[in-house]
Order: structure tokens, then sequence, then C-alpha cells
């Protein structure tokens, strides 16, 4: 009898943000494969009775290589467990999830997908912005800090004009900012960084395009959310001074 594998996408980090099909796949669960980004109180309220694996990165540690996690995982299903992948945010935003999909499904393992919140969303949310605003944002575009934009690519984003919504992009912000300059956006286009979002202690720090490359987010930390644009205005950050920090 073969089992399951489950990707759960576990929101940004406040337990209440799980969906209902999240917290039903882990009630049911056997072993959670535990991310580290992922709502670690969701697995003590939902699967107490479940084996955790956990395979997030750790200071000192390092994570679990994605092929042995799949492996692992696909291990497991075979033994006829039912196995459920908790995931920060939402699986397929920037979180490898359709990797994992598709290695269980070479497995010949069936695999479901439960869509979450992703930080990209509900961490400017948690700081007040709204990743678009009529009149001032039709959209938003979401990047990776590690896949540094080309040139040709910074300018499209300039000239498209929408909130630039930056995951994993604390050690490239100078990088970054000064591109988007070159590329002609303002320098005064303001930037707001909100780190360990909808967690207690989250903290919002702000700035200027201009003030990425003179370091005013040098003390902001990974995990951390960084949003790009007119909006941040509208945010619970917006009376703050430049690189001022506020635990909300
Ligand atoms: N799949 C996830 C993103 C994974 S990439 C999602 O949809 O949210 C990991 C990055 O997400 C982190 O480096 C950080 O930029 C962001 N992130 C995730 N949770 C966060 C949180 N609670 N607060 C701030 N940033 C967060």
């Amino acid at each position: 009898m073969t089992g399951t594998i489950t990707l759960v996408g576990g929101g940004p980090g406040d337990p209440e943000l799980l969906t209902v099909a999240a917290c039903r796949a882990l009630a049911t669960a056997d072993v959670v494969f535990l991310d580290k980004l992922a709502p670690q109180q969701a697995v003590a309220d939902w699967a107490p009775g479940a084996e955790v694996v956990d395979v997030g990165k750790r200071p000192g540690h390092h994570a679990v290589p994605q092929q042995q996690i799949e492996q692992q995982m696909i291990a497991r299903a075979r033994r006829g467990q039912r196995v459920v992948r908790l995931k920060g945010g939402d699986p397929f935003v920037l979180g490898r999830g359709h990797e994992e999909l598709q290695a269980a499904e070479a497995a010949g393992v069936p695999v479901r997908v439960i869509p979450g919140i992703s930080s990209a969303v509900a961490v400017p949310a948690a700081a007040g912005i709204p990743v678009t605003h009529r009149g001032i944002a039709h959209g938003y575009t979401v990047l990776s800090g590690h896949v540094p934009p080309t040139d040709e690519q910074l300018d499209a984003l300039v000239r498209l004009g929408s909130t630039l919504v930056v995951l994993m992009g604390i050690g490239t912000l100078p990088q970054l900012g000064a591109g988007l300059l070159r590329a002609g956006m303002a320098a005064t286009t303001p930037v707001a960084a909100v780190e360990r979002g909808t967690a207690p202690d989250q903290q919002v720090t702000t700035s200027d395009l201009a003030g990425l490359l003179t370091g005013a987010l040098h003390a902001v930390r990974s995990p951390a959310v960084v949003v790009i644009g007119e909006v941040v205005r509208l945010g619970d950050a917006s009376r703050l001074e430049a690189g001022h920090r506020v635990a909300s």
C-alpha cells in the first residue's frame, strides 16, 4: 500500500494563518517534514502525534540537501505513511515546491498540493502595506534576491512601475538598489524591510532607494521581505525616519 505526500503551504509564520486544508492534512499526518520558515507551532497544535523530521537550516548546521529530502519523503510514502511537507508561505512561491511535486510524481507516489498564504503578500500586509492600491500601484512583482536581475530586467521593472517585493534579498540589497537607480527609479522611492513578519517580534525598518546604498538597512536580518514602491507610504511605518527601526 502506497502512502501519500502532501505539500502544505504553512503561511508566513503566525499559526492562525494556516488554511483549513493545511490543518486537516496535519491532523492525519504520520510524519511531518518541517522547513525552517514553516510555522513550528502548527505541528504542536495540529499534528501532536506525528513524527517530525526537521530539514530546515539552523545556524551552524546545514540544511538537508533538497534531493535527500525528496528521497526520504518518497521512501516514507512507499512504506505507506502519510507524509506532510510543511513549508513556509506558499509551496510554489520561491519554495522549490514544484521540484518536490515532480520528484514524487516521477516516483509514482500520489502527491497533493495545498496552497498557503505567501509571505510576499502577507508580510507587507502585516506592516500595513498593501502591495497594490488604486492609483498608486496596479500590480506587484515578486523577486528572489538570490538571482540578481540583469540591467535589461531592471529597466523593464522600473518601466512597469509595479511594487517590487523582494524575498531572500537582504544580502544583495545594495546591488539591487544601485541597479534600480541606474535604471532610473527615483532615489526617493520608499523602501520597507519587514523582519519576522506576523511573529510577535516583527520589526519594520524603512529607508528610501538611495539609502540602500548607504547601508540604511544594514541591521536587517533574514527572514525579511523588502517592499520597494510608493505603497510603502501607506504602511504603519510611513511616519518613520529613514533607517529607524520599530518593533510592531
Ligand atoms: N514560499 C515562501 C517563500 C520562501 S523564500 C512564501 O511563499 O512565503 C524565503 C523568504 O521568504 C525569506 O528569505 C524571506 O524573504 C521570506 N519570508 C518568509 N517568511 C517570512 C516572514 N515571516 N517574515 C519575513 N520574511 C519572510
